[in-house]
This record gives C-alpha cells, sequence and structure tokens, in this order.
C-alpha cells in the first residue's frame, strides 16, 4: 500500500497538520467556513502569510488592534509552523491563546520567531487575532 494518502498534485497545506488545502484552511480563506478553535485560527492565518491572502489576515484581525494595510515583505519566505502550546480557544471559550514557533528565511538565513497570539470572539462569534507578544 502507497505509504501517502494524498495524491499527487495535491497541495499540502504550509499549516503543518499535513491536510490537503483545500480541505484544511482553503474554506476558512475562502469564507465557506469559520474556524471553531483559536488554534486552528492561528493556523489559517500563518497560511494566509505563507500565501500573501492579506485581505484573510485584515478580516480575521480584532477591529482594536488591526492595522490599515498589510506590509508584506517580499524577500521573507515561511517555512514551517509549529504549535507549543494553546490555552483556552476551544468551542466553548471566549478567548484564547496560541504559542507558536514560525520558521522563516531570508536568502540563505533561517530564523525563528516565537509568538504568543491572544484570540478572541468578534461580535459574530467568530474567532480574531487581537495581538501577539515575542517570547
Ligand atoms: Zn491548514
Amino acid at each position: 500500500m502507497c505509504a501517502s494518502m494524498v495524491e499527487l498534485g495535491t497541495e499540502i497545506c504550509p499549516c503543518g497538520l499535513g491536510k490537503p488545502y483545500s480541505q484544511c484552511c482553503e474554506p476558512f480563506h475562502q469564507g465557506k467556513n469559520h474556524a471553531e478553535t483559536a488554534e486552528q485560527l492561528m493556523r489559517s492565518r500563518y497560511t494566509a502569510y505563507v500565501k500573501h491572502l492579506d485581505e484573510y489576515l485584515l478580516r480575521t484581525w480584532a477591529e482594536s488592534t488591526r492595522p490599515v494595510g498589510m506590509d508584506v515583505e517580499e524577500a521573507l519566505s515561511w517555512q514551517k509552523l509549529t504549535v507549543l502550546k494553546t490555552k483556552k480557544g476551544r468551542q466553548k471559550d471566549k478567548k484564547g491563546w496560541v504559542t507558536f514557533c514560525a520558521e522563516y528565511q531570508i536568502g540563505l538565513e533561517r530564523f525563528k520567531l516565537v509568538e504568543k497570539s491572544e484570540f478572541k470572539r468578534d461580535d459574530n462569534g467568530h474567532w480574531v487575532y487581537v495581538e501577539g507578544e515575542f517570547e
């Protein structure tokens, strides 16, 4: 039996869950579905950074902290996401925190960023990103 269940040509979602993009973060990006947990939103936002989906990043940003526009660093390429810790952010919660490590590359140099992000539910009950704190 083939070790991989994923068909050739299927794009694996960059968020780290190993599922095809079309069954992972894409429905969130297309607005067909909403993240059920803070971690799901965090992963879908990471993928949006990978794909430069500025509109999604702004849409899932709390109004109080949302920037006017995204300042995309073209030279930077996101490599890997690892979720280190989550606190609350479940279906029944109104707030949540996700600590993650994101690896990125600029030129030949590779960097690591560890951030604790805060999420809350907006007026429609959808998870949004509030702010992050570097660790
Ligand atoms: Zn994903």
